[in-house]
C-alpha cells in the first residue's frame, strides 16, 4: 500500500504538473491555491540551455542518448574532470540508485572511458530518488558536463508566491542539501526578497541576497549579477519557478549554477511556443498522456477506488477521506474547469481501463462546472461503456438539482451520496462487499 507520504508526492505531482522536485515546504503548502493545470517542467539540460542563453553561468555540457554518445561527449569536452548526470525530472539524483545496481545519478570522473561505462549503467535503467515513485523513473538521456570544483554550495530559487502576490527570491547559504530540511531545522538560514513586479529587482536586493548567501568581496557582485540575470530570465520565459541548488562558488572565484530546475506557467504557452515545444512527455505514463489529450489530468495510485474529481484540492480531500474510511484510491482523474460532456465520457473510459478499479467515486463540486453536464456525461458513459463496477456519485453546487434528476431518471444503478464522507463510505463499502 502506498504510504500517505507517497500519496502526497503523487498528489503534489497532480498539483504541480510533473514537478517531482518540490522547492520549499512553504511553497508546497501553497500548492492548494493553485489552479490544477499541468505545469511544464524541463529537464536540467534544457533549463541550463535557457540559462546560458540569458547570460547565466552554467558549465559546458553535451547531452547523450547512448553510452557511446556519452563517451564521445566526454572526449569532446576535453575537461580536467567530467560530471555525468542522469536526466530525470526529479531531484536528489546524487543520492539516487539505479535498477542496474549503480549508485548515484551524479558522478564525477577524470576518465572519459569511465563516463561511457557509467552511462551504460544509467541509460535505459530506472533511477529511484527521494522524489521519485518507488520504482523510479527511466533515464533516457544523460548530461555530460565539465566538472568544476565547488568551494561552497548555496541555494537560490525564484518563484511566484501567492502570499506576496508576486515573485519572491528565496535563498540559503546552506545549499546543495535538501532545502526542506534546512527550512525545518534552521529557518533563520532561509532568506527572502520580495520583488515588486513593476519595479523589477533592485540592485540593493540582489546585493543583499548575495550577502545573505555568504558571497564576499568580488564574488558578492558576481552573485548579485547572476541573481539579477536569473530574475530577468524568470520573467522573460514566464516561469513560475527557477530553482538552482547548488548555486555554488568555485575556488577560482566564479559563481556557477550547478543544477537547474525550471517550471513554467501553462497559461503563457501561447507566447512561449519554443519552450513548450521542448516538452518531453516520455516520463509520463501513457495513460497520463492520453488524459492530457482530453485536457484531463490523470494520476495513478495503487488502490482500487477510482476517483473522478474536479480540482486538485478536492482530489487531495477525496484521497484523504477514502483513506480515513479504510479504502485505497486507485487513481485520480481531475476534470479541471470548463468541462464538456465528451470529456466526462473520455474520463470514464480512462478510469475503467485500469483493471485495478473495483469502484468509481465521482466527487464534483460545481462552481464553474455545471453539474448537469457532468450528470449527462456520466449517464452516457455508463450506457455506452456498459459500466460493470459500482458507481458512487456526489455532486454539489451549480445546477445540482437538475443533475440529480438526470441521474435518477436514467435508471442506472448509481449510488448517490449526500456529501464527501457519505460518498467515501459508500465507495469503500461497495468494494468491501466483493
Ligand atoms: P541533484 O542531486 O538531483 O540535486 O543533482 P545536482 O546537480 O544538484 O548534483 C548533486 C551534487 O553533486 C551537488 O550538490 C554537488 O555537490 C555535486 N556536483 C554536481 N556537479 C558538480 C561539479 O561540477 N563538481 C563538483 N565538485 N560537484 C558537483
Ligand atoms: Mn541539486
Amino acid at each position: 500500500m502506498a504510504s500517505p507520504v507517497a500519496i502526497a508526492a503523487q498528489v503534489g505531482k497532480l498539483l504541480r504538473g510533473r514537478a517531482l522536485r518540490p522547492p520549499l515546504l512553504a511553497v508546497r503548502s501553497q500548492a492548494g491555491h493553485l489552479t490544477p493545470r499541468r505545469w511544464l517542467n524541463l529537464q536540467e539540460y534544457q533549463s541550463k540551455k535557457l540559462m546560458s542563453e540569458h547570460g547565466v553561468r552554467v558549465q559546458r555540457f553535451f547531452v547523450a542518448n547512448t553510452a557511446k554518445e556519452a563517451l564521445e561527449a566526454a572526449k569532446r569536452l576535453n575537461a580536467k574532470e567530467i560530471v555525468l548526470k542522469a536526466q530525470i525530472l526529479a531531484g536528489g539524483r546524487g543520492k539516487g540508485v539505479f535498477n542496474s545496481g549503480l549508485k548515484g545519478g551524479v558522478h564525477l570522473t577524470k576518465d572519459p572511458k569511465v563516463v561511457g561505462q557509467l552511462a551504460q549503467q544509467m541509460i535505459g535503467y530506472n533511477l529511484t530518488t527521494k522524489q521519485t515513485p518507488k520504482e523510479g523513473v527511466k533515464v533516457n538521456k544523460v548530461m555530460v558536463a565539465e566538472a568544476l570544483d565547488i568551494s561552497r554550495e548555496t541555494y537560490l530559487a525564484i518563484l511566484m508566491d501567492r502570499s506576496y502576490n508576486g515573485p519572491v527570491i528565496v535563498g540559503s547559504p546552506q545549499g546543495g542539501v535538501d532545502i526542506e530540511e534546512v527550512a525545518a531545522s534552521n529557518p533563520e538560514l532561509i532568506f527572502k526578497e520580495q520583488i515588486d513586479i513593476f519595479e523589477g529587482i533592485k540592485d540593493s536586493q540582489a546585493q543583499r541576497m548575495a550577502e545573505n548567501l555568504g558571497f564576499r568581496g568580488l564574488l558578492k557582485n558576481q552573485a548579485a549579477d547572476q541573481i539579477k540575470k536569473l530574475y530577468h530570465l524568470f520573467l522573460k520565459i514566464d516561469a513560475t519557478q527557477v530553482e538552482v541548488n547548488p548555486f555554488g562558488e568555485t575556488p577560482e572565484g566564479q559563481v556557477v549554477c550547478f543544477d537547474a530546475k525550471i517550471n513554467f506557467d501553462d497559461n503563457a504557452e501561447f507566447r512561449q511556443k519554443d519552450i513548450f515545444a521542448m516538452d518531453d512527455k516520455s516520463e509520463n505514463e501513457p495513460i497520463e498522456n492520453e488524459a492530457a489529450r482530453y485536457d484531463l489530468k490523470y494520476i495513478g495510485l495503487d488502490g482500487n477506488i477510482a476517483c473522478f474529481v474536479n480540482g486538485a484540492g478536492l482530489a487531495m480531500a477525496t484521497c484523504d477521506i477514502i483513506f480515513l474510511n479504510g479504502g485505497k484510491p486507485a487513481n485520480f482523474l481531475d476534470l479541471g474547469g470548463g468541462v464538456k460532456e465528451s470529456q466526462v465520457y473520455q474520463a470514464f473510459k480512462l478510469l475503467t481501463s485500469d483493471p485495478k478499479v473495483e469502484a468509481i467515486l465521482v466527487n464534483i463540486f460545481g462552481g464553474i462546472v455545471n453539474c448537469a453536464i457532468i450528470a449527462n456525461g456520466i449517464t452516457k458513459a455508463c450506457q455506452e461503456l456498459e459500466l460493470k463496477v459500482p458507481l458512487v456519485v456526489r455532486l454539489e453546487g451549480t445546477n445540482v438539482q437538475e443533475a440529480q434528476r438526470i441521474l435518477k431518471s436514467s435508471g442506472l444503478p448509481i449510488t448517490p451520496a449526500v456529501d464527501l464522507e457519505d460518498a467515501a463510505k459508500k465507495a469503500v463499502a461497495s468494494v468491501a462487499k466483493k
